[in-house]
């Protein structure tokens, strides 16, 4: 089943690896922020949120935390990519599936 969740996009301090690590990660989100997702330290993602109009911070002590959170905007289509198909059933495609269920039903 596709999910159209994005993976976190994540934005190490300079010498710091390039996968999370630790127990100290912040995320960054908001449509006016210039780089949103994971930041390995408090100081680069308060850079990227400090006076930004909208802007969330929050400071998450596990990766896996930190992902649902990113993934939560996913769904709620926070992000430039289509929303999980299964949350996003607009009135248009349900009268479509219950057309082709009519049909289905009347051909026997
Ligand atoms: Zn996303």
């Amino acid at each position: 089943m596709t999910t159209q969740r994005c993976a976190v996009p994540f934005h190490p301090d300079p010498g710091q690896p390039a996968h999370p690590t630790g127990s100290k990660h912040y995320l960054v989100t908001g449509s006016n922020v210039v780089k949103p997702g994971a930041y390995s330290s408090w100081t680069s993602a308060d850079a990227q949120y400090k006076g930004v109009s909208g802007a969330t911070m929050k400071g998450y002590k596990s990766w896996t935390a930190l992902e649902s959170a990113w993934w939560a905007g996913c769904d709620r289509g926070e992000h430039k990519h289509p929303r999980n198909p299964l949350l996003s059933v607009t009135p248009g495609h349900a009268a479509l599936i219950a057309t082709a269920v009519i049909t289905i039903l009347a051909a026997f």
